[in-house]
């Protein structure tokens, strides 16, 4: 009868043991799960990050025409200007020149990219192409555009 009771007793302790370690089990395959989870989703981001990228720079032309992406083209246009700007400005601090074709960074005495060979364009020939670029009226480097050049933009 004690016997029976010890064992009973030592039974239910083993229960609990038991019980308790299946909890930090489920406890610890939970955050495991969640863990693959989380994993599985910044995947899954990415790729639509990539097909994003892809199917904007393919169908541009004919999703720019709708309204429910035309903003989005124009934020993204911004969005490059701004890191194109900010690339030239800070390889200019840096006493640097982007290449214009490859975007790599040479020394400012360089005339010939070191990455593709093609030619670069010193600060004052950048400058002076802008402001031709500015004139949309009439091509011919005028400046009868709205809006003159980029310096005048407010930010
Ligand atoms: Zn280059």
């Amino acid at each position: 009868m004690m016997n029976l009771n010890i064992d009973e007793i030592l039974d239910k302790a083993k229960e609990m043991v038991d019980v308790a370690a299946k909890k930090t089990n489920d406890a610890v395959e939970v955050s495991k799960l969640k863990f693959d989870l989380s994993k599985c989703q910044s995947e899954l981001r990415e790729i639509y990050q990539e097909l994003g990228k892809k199917v904007s720079l393919k169908s541009r032309k004919i999703l720019e025409d709708d309204v429910e992406y035309c903003s989005l083209f124009e934020e993204i246009d911004e969005i490059l200007e701004r890191i194109d700007a900010l690339n030239v400005t800070i390889a200019d601090r840096q006493n640097l020149l982007i290449c214009q074709r490859c975007g790599a960074k040479n020394r400012v005495d360089h005339l010939f990219c070191s990455q593709c060979g093609s030619p670069l364009k010193v600060r004052a020939e950048r400058e002076e192409e802008k402001q031709e670029e500015a004139c949309d009226g009439c091509s011919c480097g005028c400046s009868e555009n709205e809006e003159p050049n980029d310096e005048s933009k407010d930010q």
